[in-house]
């Protein structure tokens, strides 16, 4: 087997190891992307709503709240900088009674706490003048709410990763490896082509396989435990008859049934909230069932009324790195605070809104192994 020592490792392919490779391949660092799979962002990356969050709901101070915010405006700027297909379309958080109505002070308050300072109420009227086919008594507009073409986005991560010194290795999971009496990581990676590797810096951004890896490695501290959380879609037959993005007023905890759209004016909703038993992503079953378009039709209509008989087809499903039991839950960038071990990094928990926050989250995985 081969032994290569290098200076820093990406582990995951996925938009934020993406992100992370390009700060880090900016910063001179030329990483070693270290991927499983047969091609970048193939799991929940390629899984998910695809929408440029403001960063609304959020506790404040969260590290979900600091890098979607912070997030968001890179995001745009590097769509803007790149030519990736992206749409500031706005969304509409739709209350459908006095008593939902009676809740959107406060989430525009928690929206202005983290720094979101564009939303906006409107009444009734104002709401189905923008889009005509709502049931609505209030709303709140949020302008910065937008959608990116996430694989076009990937793609330019990789690109200028590469163009700037890394390099990203496929079929290259990483099967074990151990910390080394003078800090630095020895990795492991089977497929074909198995490899050491021992890196001076590691980045483990496996997303739901990120405290797998992690148990794998003699010397980490034990890993939070993580929870799976599937999301599953079911898309609208024909033509959508909203052109902003839609969200109920959350209750119980989630962010209800709502409608996004893609670059392509392609309506869905969803994702609904269904805790797996299984802890082991590769017992995931990422089929959709179609029986759970009955409960999607009973939400969607509280909002549209005139959502026909028979137009959802189920469509894909996502899954949730969580970890298991947190009250709070956020982000979990952990660095030598949180383990002790100098020029390695963590990422736990990366869940939504991990796209919009990957180019902020980026940045202070830089600044952590710099530290
Ligand atoms: C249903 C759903 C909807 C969402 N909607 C949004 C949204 O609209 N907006 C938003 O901002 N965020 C959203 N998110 C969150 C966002 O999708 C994630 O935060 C983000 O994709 C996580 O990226 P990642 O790179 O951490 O993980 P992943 O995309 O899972 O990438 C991890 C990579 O690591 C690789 N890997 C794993 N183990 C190994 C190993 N041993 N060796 C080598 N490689 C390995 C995997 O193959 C994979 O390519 C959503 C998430 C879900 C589940």
């Amino acid at each position: 087997m081969d032994t290569f020592e290098c200076e820093t490792v990406v582990i995951g392919a996925g938009v934020v190891g993406l992100a992370v490779a390009r700060a880090l391949a900016l910063a001179g660092m030329e990483p070693l992307i270290l991927e499983k799979n047969a091609q970048f962002g193939e799991e929940t990356s390629a899984r998910n709503s695809e929408v440029i969050h403001a960063g609304i709901y959020y506790d404040a101070g969260s590290a979900k709240a600091r890098h979607c915010v912070d997030g968001r405006e890179r995001l745009y700027a590097h769509c803007a900088r790149h030519g990736i297909a992206h749409r500031r379309c706005g969304k509409l958080i739709v209350a459908t009674d006095a008593a939902e109505s009676a809740k959107l002070d406060a989430i525009a308050a928690r929206a202005a706490a983290n720094g979101v300072d564009d939303l906006c109420r409107v009444d009734g009227a104002q709401a189905r003048s923008m889009e005509p086919a709502l049931r609505v008594d209030a709303a709140l507009h949020s302008p910065s709410t937008g959608i990116v073409d996430s694989h076009a986005f990937m793609l330019s991560l990789l690109g200028e990763a590469e163009a700037n010194g890394a390099q990203m290795v496929l079929h290259a999971p990483v099967e074990g490896g151990a910390v080394q009496p003078d800090g630095r990581i020895e990795l492991r990676t089977g497929g074909a082509e198995p490899m050491r590797l021992i890196a001076r810096h590691v980045v483990n951004a496996a997303g739901l396989w990120a405290q797998a890896v992690a148990a794998r490695i003699e010397g980490l501290p034990a890993p939070p435990p993580n929870a799976l959380v599937k999301g599953s879609y079911f898309a609208l037959r024909g033509r959508s008859p909203f052109s902003r993005l839609i969200y109920p007023v959350p209750r119980d905890g989630g962010l209800g049934v709502h409608l996004t759209l893609d670059m392509a004016g392609r309506a869905k909703f969803g994702p609904d909230t269904e805790w797996l038993e299984t802890r082991d992503p590769a017992a995931i079953d990422y089929t959709v069932d179609p029986a759970r378009g009955a409960g999607f039709t009973e939400a969607i209509r509280r909002y549209w009324p005139a959502l026909p008989d028979g137009a959802l087809d189920a469509d894909y499903a996502g899954v949730r790195p969580k970890i298991a039991g947190d009250a709070y839950p956020d982000f979990r960038i952990e660095g030598p605070d949180a383990h002790g071990l100098a020029g390695h990094v963590m990422l736990y928990g990366v869940e939504s809104p991990g796209l919009t926050a990957s180019l902020s989250i980026a940045e202070a995985v830089r600044d952590a192994l710099r530290a």
